[in-house]
């Protein structure tokens, strides 16, 4: 089991993959009224919107919006899914694969046409939601992700955090 940080603060990451970051724009906002509540109890060591670009590493908990599109990403989060004890999936894209994924139900002409742009980008046959690729322990739903589920489950992992670590 990866050992994240000193145990004194949550080990947090948020990760976009394919999608419009919405999600990533509510959780930012969420800082206006949160931060100082969050600064001594979470780390966001690995969010490339708040911080300086890294590799992941061991974290307590990965934040990841967005839907699969290729092998590279599917990948990258299952590196991400080895670093963290758990992974919650942000956004209506990440848990159902939806709207991101509409590729998935075009016609075949549809499909021909693009065809180009799959291969430019050397996507994947289908768009894949995050389930499809790496076990979630828990979802937000919504899109942009739903706030109030997103504090709840913010709130469950430090608990959950607190309690493990008092054990
Ligand atoms: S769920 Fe909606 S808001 Fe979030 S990335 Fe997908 S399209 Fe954007």
């Amino acid at each position: 089991m990866p050992q994240p940080g000193s145990g004194k603060k949550l080990v947090a990451g948020w990760f976009s993959f394919s999608c419009c970051e919405d999600s990533t724009i509510m959780m930012t906002e969420l800082l206006n009224d949160h931060y100082a509540e969050w600064l001594p109890q979470i780390d966001f060591r690995y969010a490339k919107v708040l911080r300086q670009d890294r590799p992941p590493g061991p974290m307590d908990v990965a934040f990841v919006e967005g839907a699969i599109t290729s092998a590279t990403q599917e990948k990258q989060v299952k590196e991400i899914r080895r670093l963290a004890k758990k992974v919650v999936a942000i956004g209506s894209c990440a848990c159902t694969g939806m709207p991101s994924g509409s590729r998935n139900v075009f016609d075949e002409k549809t499909r021909q046409e693009i065809k180009f742009l799959i291969e430019r980008f050397n996507m994947g046959e289908k768009v894949k939601k995050l389930e499809d690729v790496i076990p979630v322990d828990a979802k937000v739903p919504g899109c942009p992700m739903n706030t109030d589920a997103f504090l709840k489950t913010v709130q469950a992992a430090l608990q959950e955090f607190k309690s493990a670590n008092n054990a």
